[in-house]
C-alpha cells in the first residue's frame, strides 16, 4: 500500500467512524481502521443528546439515531424504595436550542451497524483487523505500521494528519508517550441490557437509584429494550454477580424472569480520566482516547463527538484553504478544559448517587453535590480558542452555540436549518448585511455563507428569538458555535480582521 493519505484514523468505535466520515465531506482522503472484524457487541452507550443528533445532522445521519431511540419522559433520582428525591426533570415535548429533544435513547448495536454501512459505503478507505503497531513523525508527515491481526502481514502507510480514536487503552496515546490525569473514581458496574416482552407498564423516566444497599441506574432505552446498571462491591464474586440468577434477583423490583430475555452484560470499571495533551504535532486523540467518564451523565460518546466535530474543519479548512497552523493548534485548548467538565460532572452525579443512598437525612447533602445533579447537564460554552480575541465572552456570545434555524408550523417543528448556515463560516443577520468588496473577497475565498435570517424564522423560535439582538451580526464557526457578534463596541471590520488572524489566513 503506497497510498498517502490526508488522514488516517485508528479505531472504528462510534467516534472514529463519526471522524473519517466528516472528513470525507471535507473532501480528505481517508483510511480508517480497526483491529477488530466487527461493530462492538457488549453494552455501552444509549443516550444522545440534543447537541448529538444536531452533530450528525452534518452529515445527514441524525435519522439513524432517531429511528433507532425512543425520548424519555424525564429523569431523575429515587430512594430505596423508589421514590422520587426532589422533582424529576421532565422534558418530554422540550426542543433545545440545538433543534431537538435533549435525550434520545437508542440501540447501538443497531445505530453502529448502520454507521459501519455508512462508512463502507463511503469513499474512505477502510480496513477491519487491522491493528496500529508503531508510527514515527518527521516534518510533517505521519509513517505508521499496521499489522494484519490474521496473517501478520505489516503495512506501511503515510498520512498527513493521524488521529487515535481508538478507545480507552488508546496505542496512539502510548506511542506519543501522553500519560493521563486520574480524576479518582474507579468502581465496577454491571451492565444488563434486557428485551422486554411487554414494557407497556415500565417507567419512561430515567432513573438514578440511591439505595442504600446498592446504587443502581435504570434507563428506558428504545423500545422493547431496557437497561439496568448496578454498581458492584470490591468483596462481590464477579462471576455469580453477573450470573442469570442473580440478575432475576436484582431486576426482581420491577419484572419477573418470564416477562424479559436477558439480551447482553458486561462488567466495567467505571473511570475518570483525561489525557495530558490531546495533541502532539500532527497526531491528535480523539473520544475515549482522550478521555473516559462513568456514564451518569451519558456524555462521553457526545464528548468524543464534539472532538470530532471541533477538530473536522479545522484540519477541513487547513486543507482546503492552505490557512496556517494556529487553528489545528487551538484543538486541544479549545477541547481539554470542556471534556474535564463532562469527566468532572458525571463523577459528580455518583458521587450525589452515594451521598443521597448514605446520608441519613437528604437535606444533609451539601448543596454543592446537589448541584452536580441534573444542573451539570447545562453543558458550557466553549473558552478559550478561535474567537473573538481567542476567549468567549457573553456580551458577544461568543463560544456559545449558535441556535439551529428551525421553521415551526403550528408551534411544531416542521424543519431543522442548519444547512442554511452551511459548513464554513457563516455571516448571520436579521438584516442585510453590507460588506467591503476586501471583507467580501476574504469570506469567498474561505467558502462562508452571509445569511440574512427571515423574520418568521427568529420570531417563531424562542430560543432564536431570545439570543439574537436585531442590529447584531454574528460569525458562525463551522461547528456551530458563535466566533462572536458585533456590539456597540465591536464593529464587522474589526470582527472579520480578527478571525482571518486567528485562522492564519495570509492571502
Ligand atoms: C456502560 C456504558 C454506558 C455508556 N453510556 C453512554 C451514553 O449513554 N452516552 C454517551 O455519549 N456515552 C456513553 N458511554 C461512553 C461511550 O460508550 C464511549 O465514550 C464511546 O464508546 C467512545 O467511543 P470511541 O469511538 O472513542 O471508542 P471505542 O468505542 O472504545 O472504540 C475504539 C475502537 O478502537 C479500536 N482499537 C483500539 N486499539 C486499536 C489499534 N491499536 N489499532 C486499531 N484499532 C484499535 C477498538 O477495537 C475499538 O473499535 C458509555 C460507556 C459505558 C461503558
Amino acid at each position: 500500500m503506497d497510498i498517502k493519505y490526508d488522514a488516517i484514523i485508528v479505531g472504528l468505535g462510534p467516534v472514529g467512524s463519526f471522524m473519517a466520515l466528516l472528513l470525507e465531506k471535507q473532501g480528505l482522503k481517508v483510511l480508517a481502521f480497526d483491529k477488530e472484524k466487527d461493530i462492538y457487541q457488549l453494552p455501552r452507550a444509549v443516550s444522545m443528546s440534543d447537541q448529538g443528533l444536531r452533530m450528525h445532522q452534518t452529515l445527514n445521519l441524525e435519522d439513524i439515531y432517531i429511528r433507532n431511540s425512543d425520548a424519555p419522559e424525564g429523569a431523575g433520582f429515587v430512594d430505596a424504595n423508589l421514590e422520587f428525591i426532589g422533582d424529576p426533570l421532565m422534558v418530554k415535548g422540550l426542543v433545545t436550542p440545538n433543534g431537538w429533544g435533549p435525550l434520545n435513547m437508542f440501540h447501538q448495536p443497531y445505530t453502529d451497524r448502520e454507521m459501519r454501512d455508512k462508512l463502507l459505503n463511503s469513499s474512505c478507505d477502510i480496513l477491519v483487523e487491522h491493528e496500529l503497531v508503531a508510527f514515527t513523525e518527521e516534518s510533517g508527515e505521519v509513517f505508521s505500521t499496521i499489522k494484519d491481526v490474521n496473517t501478520n502481514e505489516i503495512k506501511k502507510v503515510t498520512c498527513t494528519y493521524l488521529i487515535g480514536a481508538d478507545g480507552a487503552n488508546s496505542k496512539v496515546r502510548e506511542l506519543n508517550g501522553i500519560e493521563q490525569e486520574d480524576l479518582n473514581y474507579d468502581r465496577n458496574w454491571i451492565i444488563i441490557d434486557l428485551e422486554v416482552f411487554d414494557d407497556s407498564d415500565l417507567s419512561k423516566i430515567a432513573i438514578q437509584i440511591c439505595d442504600p444497599k446498592r446504587i443502581g441506574t435504570y434507563i428506558p432505552t428504545h423500545s422493547p429494550f431496557k437497561r439496568w446498571e448496578f454498581e458492584i462491591f470490591e468483596d462481590d464474586n464477579i462471576e455469580e454477580f453477573s450470573s442469570d440468577a442473580n440478575i432475576h434477583k436484582l431486576i426482581s423490583p420491577w419484572l419477573q424472569p418470564d416477562q424479559y430475555k436477558i439480551l447482553r452484560k458486561a462488567v466495567y470499571q467505571f473511570n475518570s480520566v483525561l489525557a495530558n495533551e490531546f495533541q502532539k504535532d500532527n497526531c491528535f486523540l480523539i473520544g475515549d482516547s482522550a478521555h473516559q467518564n462513568p456514564p451518569f451523565m451519558g456524555e462521553g460518546m457526545m464528548t468524543g463527538c464534539r472532538d470530532a466535530m471541533n477538530l473536522s474543519w479545522k484540519i477541513g479548512m487547513k486543507h482546503n484553504y492552505a490557512l496556517d497552523r494556529s487553528l489545528l493548534n487551538s484543538y486541544q485548548v479549545e477541547r481539554k478544559p470542556h471534556a474535564k467538565f463532562i469527566v468532572e460532572n458525571s463523577l459528580g452525579i455518583g458521587l450525589l448517587m452515594e451521598a443521597y443512598a448514605h446520608t441519613p437525612n437528604i437535606e444533609d447533602v451539601p448543596p454543592e453535590l446537589v448541584m452536580k445533579g441534573y444542573a451539570s447537564f447545562v453543558i458550557p460554552p466553549l473558552d478559550e480558542g478561535i474567537f473573538f480575541k481567542g476567549k468567549s465572552d457573553p456580551s458577544n456570545m461568543s463560544g456559545e452555540l449558535f441556535p439551529q434555524p428551525v421553521k415551526y408550523i403550528d408551534e411544531q417543528v416542521a424543519e431543522r436549518c442548519d444547512y442554511l448556515l452551511g459548513n464554513n463560516f457563516a455571516l448571520v443577520s436579521r438584516s442585510k448585511i453590507k460588506l467591503s468588496d476586501d471583507e467580501s473577497s476574504f469570506l469567498t475565498k474561505i467558502g462562508s455563507k452571509i445569511i440574512t435570517l427571515d423574520k418568521d424564522m427568529v420570531e417563531s423560535n424562542i430560543w432564536m428569538s431570545s439570543m439574537i439582538a436585531e442590529d447584531r451580526i454574528y460569525i458562525i464557526r463551522p461547528d456551530k458555535y458563535v466566533f462572536g457578534s458585533t456590539t456597540e463596541d465591536i464593529s464587522l471590520a474589526e470582527l472579520i480582521q480578527d478571525l482571518k488572524s486567528r485562522i492564519g489566513f495570509n492571502n
